[in-house]
């Protein structure tokens, strides 16, 4: 017999001859049988664990793995990763046992508020988790929302976004992760006097309630009130992850007060010497946002409460460079397209670093000011036979005029 005709499947030891593919692996063969029921496996054990809620890959992540994926991407502001991570995790422990009709322990959702200014990492921190589960992820803000039957938009829109993202796929916008930005702006008026807003946060606080608890919801597709001629979709809450976020500010003098008065006598536990009174915000607790003006209910609905640290010069820096796709790492990459190794100074990115620090543009500055930087050099390289470009301190400070500093200014 020749060599050839010895060949058989490694799986059903079926001949080659009895085959009508037989395909050849690393010291390995198998047929189109074989493939076939491999195949139908496959798509089993997909299709069971999504009637349980989950993709396969998530069942895998524990709150450390969850963790140690978001400092790939998100520098610092360790204990909201923690918080984040667990949350995460419970939630899709929740979804799991929704399967199990016998347990009557039921898991509350676990949706987020998370609390910090502006620019620290809030809407970072949610996209990524999404990009982890490979879930369905939609921005709101939260400041166009209005009651119904005023100008502005339902809350109900809040879904619309999520089925666009999940491609009209109901299931999966249902399992999806909504970012509620803003959320202080719908406080009550009376408790926030920078609140101009015609419309009573009260009301939109209410209906949002109605969302976060979960119900199941006539959603208008396309969004708003443009085509009235659309049919509504219903889409259930239950499962949907919330996660909101907003600025709060403010809500440091709300925790100050809280923290003085337990330092005179209503608590021994805080050491008033001990209090960090740059970052108030690591002290928060839900009744400061009850204080700040949101209503008991929807604090209730957000039972994971988690701030953002402010970034200093150290965290500001590591952000260029070191996250996974780092401001820095991207610009190398669209250079290198065009055969130009690029790379910047230390001392170039420190000053990148002081100048976002003393205009107050925060890390989405350091885009603008790379950009600055850039700009010309992305225009000019390309048609040189240039290979290297070097960013010095000196070609940076060139670059980044005064005027050039006072229009990013303006403009953040
Ligand atoms: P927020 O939602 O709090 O206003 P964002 O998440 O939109 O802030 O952050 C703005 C940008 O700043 C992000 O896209 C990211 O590039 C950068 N950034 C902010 N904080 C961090 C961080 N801790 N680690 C990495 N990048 C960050």
């Amino acid at each position: 017999m020749s060599k050839e005709e010895n060949l058989q499947c490694s799986f059903c030891g079926r001949k080659k001859s009895e085959t009508d593919l037989l395909i050849a692996g690393l010291d390995a063969h198998i047929c189109d049988k074989c493939i076939e029921q491999a195949y139908g496996i496959v798509q089993e054990e997909i299709a069971e664990a999504k009637t349980s809620g989950l993709s396969s890959d998530l069942t895998l992540k524990k709150p450390k793995e969850i963790k140690a994926f978001l400092d790939e991407y998100i520098i610092g502001q360790d204990e909201t990763k923690k918080a984040m991570s667990v949350a995460v995790y419970n939630h899709y422990k929740r979804l799991l046992q929704a399967v199990d009709d016998n347990n009557d322990v039921e898991i509350e959702k676990s949706n987020i508020v998370l609390v910090g200014e502006t620019g620290t990492g809030k809407t970072l921190v949610a996209r990524t988790i999404a990009k982890m589960l490979n879930v369905p992820f939609s921005i709101v803000d939260a400041t166009v929302l209005t009651q119904a039957g005023y100008v502005g938009e339902d809350v109900e829109s809040i879904l619309s976004r999520l089925l666009q993202a999940a491609d009209y796929d109901v299931d999966k916008a249902e399992k999806g992760i909504v970012f509620i930005d803003e959320i202080d702006k719908i406080a009550r008026k009376g408790d926030n006097p920078s609140i101009t807003r015609d419309v009573s946060g009260e009301g939109v606080q209410q209906a949002l309630l109605k969302l976060l608890e979960g119900a199941v919801v006539n959603v208008a597709p396309k969004g708003g009130r443009k085509h009235p001629e659309q049919k509504f979709i219903e889409v259930n809450t239950k499962d949907i992850l919330f996660i909101a976020g907003g600025a709060f500010s403010g809500i440091d003098r709300v925790i100050s007060k809280r923290l003085n008065m337990q330092a005179v006598g209503y608590s021994a536990s805080i050491d008033e010497d001990k209090i960090d009174e740059s970052n108030l915000l690591q002290y928060i607790i839900p009744s400061d946002l009850k204080n700040f003006g949101l209503i008991p209910e929807i604090i209730g609905r957000l039972p994971v409460l988690s701030h953002m640290n402010p970034l200093d010069a150290k965290t500001l820096r590591a952000i260029l460079t070191e996250p996974k796709n780092s401001i820095i790492k991207q610009y190398a990459k669209l250079f290198a397209m065009d055969g130009v190794e690029f790379s910047v100074t230390e001392e170039a990115l420190q000053f990148i670093v002081e100048k976002a620090i003393e205009y107050k543009l925060g890390a989405r500055g350091l885009r603008s000011l790379c950009e600055a930087i850039l700009t010309e050099a992305m225009f000019e390289l390309p048609s040189t036979d240039e290979k290297e470009f070097i960013v010095d301190k000196a070609y940076a400070e060139a670059k980044i005029t005064k005027n050039a500093l006072t229009k990013l200014k303006a403009a953040s």
